[in-house]
């Protein structure tokens, strides 16, 4: 209760003008909240100069030392003491703020630095006699002494925050605040693929220990960024990843995300530039999600490193004071072109799942000594008459995987069906080859031209009945099959209230349903496809589903949720055995189907074991 307080005198307050020190302490708690927000300050400024490396050194997680090295252009002598001026820039000459084409703008960094710790800055530029120093020392500006480079610039910040206690003890511990920087740095790498980045921890002293480094790139630029994502996110990311390229309305998307199979456990591989600049905006996030919704289960995260580009005018980066925002003019078309772009990369990957699933598999398998470093299974095949041919010339007395051993008698009660051992090479042709067995009432083995495929039959089919359901829908409707007797289903008046609003919508997935007084619901038609089905349950499940996805979800999103949620209810179940006819017609129909290389959850439906994988298990090669 501020009016009764008695610690406010009745008097005005007196109104004062901070000195500049004050100043630039205060602006300096917007941009620099930690050691890692001064070193991305810091490659930004480096970036801008036109650097081809730059070399970081951070001693004590950057509060003791950050040490940046540049090769860039150089800060003339006399526009040290500019540089290290509040609101003074070499990147625009303020007349139009929507027209930025380099990280910084602001002219706050240098300023903001000098106020909260020892800033010096070494520079010699292009043709400068000899290089020039200037410190900066808790807001104290020094003069411009001569001083020895041979070119670029050395920013040096030690003792961050010994001018602002208060801000000292926020800071965590020094293995956090190092890796919070080793994100900052291994973010604006992805940026600038084609310049080189070290880090080195030189807490020891000395030369210091080089915790990340990148080369600079070659090769056309996704050549450049593939290679650099591949350093920063490990080779696997790129080998499980899928090239995005694509143009909406002046705005261009490129980049690579993941497949389905190869998502995380929470959203820490999920990269998002905006002209050239890493952002964590909400809206792209948002994007990201929905464009991979119909894959994913609410606690699985797509892993992706994509760059959205636009002419300047159409993004405002000045709507927050570390850059870490941007708004866009049309938000709906950055949203859409997101969406778009990755439900169409993912649709042409068809039932390509991640390979590292088989990766993994086998890595466990491996006897130690040949562990190595994790093994990557490249799924891309050339085509299937290609590989059927080299399979007939190559390979014609490779052992049938599935031929039932005669002295067989360990604990295979539980193999279902052995099918005809006999080749159908035209079916082992087929990417995920002849179906050989089902195992354990749920596994199908098949064999392929150069290995074998398991197939896990109830997330597949799950996903095949969603495609089709969502094929079907799109097509005409879902059909509806009316119940002799309308089902009464009893839920919370909410809860009914909930469903109801959201009748017609259901009514055109087949399901349709009717206010039946109170919180009851009479379920009068269900979707054909799901046959017999507990109305109960799927209204409830509908009902969560509709509670977690809220408002902000598109339309199309919620119905596919929907969908999905159906098919899981009306999927083969694991446990039912399979005919040969029928096991090869799930294959065949996976091939065919998009997306069926992972089910609605995001696992995948298939792993892919090559022959001469099984035969490095076995040590024969
Ligand atoms: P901003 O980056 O927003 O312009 P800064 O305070 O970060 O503001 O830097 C002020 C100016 O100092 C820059 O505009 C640039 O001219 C110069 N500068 C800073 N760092 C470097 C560098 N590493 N190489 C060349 N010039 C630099
Ligand atoms: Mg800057």
């Amino acid at each position: 209760m501020r009016a009764t307080d008695p610690n406010i005198s009745p008097n005005p307050p007196v109104i004062r003008q901070l000195n500049e020190a004050a100043i630039n302490r205060i602006a300096a708690g917007e941009v620099v909240e930690r050691p890692a927000s001064a070193v991305k300050e810091l490659v930004e400024n480096a970036l801008d100069a036109g650097a081809r490396r730059v070399r970081i050194e951070i001693a004590d997680g950057g509060k003791t030392l950050i040490r940046i090295t540049d090769d860039g252009c150089g800060i003339a002598a006399d526009d040290l003491p500019l540089a290290v001026a509040r609101h003074a820039t070499s990147k625009i000459d303020g007349s139009d703020l929507l027209n930025i084409h380099s990280f910084g703008f602001r002219g706050e960094a240098l300023p903001s630095l000098g106020a909260v710790g020892r800033l010096t800055i070494t520079s010699r530029s292009a043709g400068a006699a000899e290089a020039a120093t200037i410190a900066v020392d808790g807001g104290r500006v020094g003069p411009v002494k001569p001083a020895a480079l041979s070119g670029g610039t050395v920013v040096e910040l030690r003792n961050l925050f010994f001018a602002t206690p208060a801000r000292l003890k926020f800071l965590r511990t020094d293995r956090a605040e190092m890796q919070a920087i080793t994100d900052v740095v291994k973010r604006l790498a992805m940026a600038e693929p084609r310049v080189a980045f070290t880090l080195a921890d030189v807490s020891g002293g000395g030369e210091g220990r080089v915790t990340f480094r990148a080369d600079a790139g070659s090769g056309d630029l996704f050549d450049a960024l593939a290679a650099r994502l591949s350093r920063v996110l490990g080779a696997e990311f790129v080998e499980n990843a899928l090239r995005i390229d694509a143009e909406r309305e002046g705005l261009a998307l490129s980049g690579f995300a993941a497949l389905p199979t190869y998502s995380r456990g929470s959203a820490v591989a999920q990269f998002l530039f905006v002209n050239g600049r890493p952002v964590r905006d909400k809206l792209l996030i948002g994007a990201l999600r929905g464009a991979y919704m119909d894959f994913l289960s609410r606690d699985r995260h797509p892993a992706a490193a994509l760059f959205l580009d636009c002419p300047p005018e159409r993004v405002d980066v000045n709507v927050h004071p570390a850059k870490a925002e941007v708004r866009f003019r049309e938000p709906g078309v950055a949203r859409g072109l997101i969406v778009s772009a990755l439900r169409h990369a993912l649709a042409e990957a068809g039932h390509r799942a991640s390979s590292t699933v088989a990766g993994a598999a086998l890595g466990a398998f491996r006897p130690e000594g040949q562990a190595g470093g994790a093994r990557v299974y490249q799924m891309d095949r050339p085509s299937a008459p290609a590989r059927a041919a080299a399979w007939a010339a190559q390979a014609p007395a490779a052992p049938g995987l599935a031929e039932p051993a005669a002295d067989w008698t360990g604990p295979s009660a539980r193999t279902e069906a052995i099918i005809d051992a006999a080749p159908a090479p035209d079916a082992e042709a087929h990417p995920l080859g002849a179906a050989r067995a089902q195992l354990h009432e749920n596994y199908i083995v098949a064999q392929t031209g150069d290995g074998i495929v398991i197939v896990d039959q109830h997330a597949a089919h799950e996903r095949l009945v969603y495609e089709r359901l969502k094929r079907e829908m799109a097509e005409r409707g879902v059909a509806a099959q009316a119940l002799l007797i309308p089902e009464i289903v009893e839920l919370s008046d909410d809860d009914a209230a909930r469903l109801l609003a959201r009748a017609d919508e259901l009514a055109t997935l087949g399901l349709v349903v009717e206010p039946f007084g109170g919180g009851a619901v009479a379920v009068r038609e269900t979707p054909a496809v799901l046959g017999e089905v507990d109305a109960g349950a799927l209204l409830r499940d509908i009902l969560d589903e509709l509670a977690d996805l809220g408002e902000s979800q598109a339309l199309r999103a919620r119905i596919e949720a929907v969908l999905s949620r159906m098919a899981c209810h009306g999927s083969v179940r694991s446990g039912r055995r399979m005919g040969a006819e029928e096991m090869n017609a799930l294959l065949r129909e996976m091939e065919a189907t998009p997306h069926s290389g992972q089910c609605n959850h995001g696992r995948p439906t298939y792993v892919e074991l090559k022959l001469a994988d099984i035969e490095k298990l076995f040590g024969r090669a």
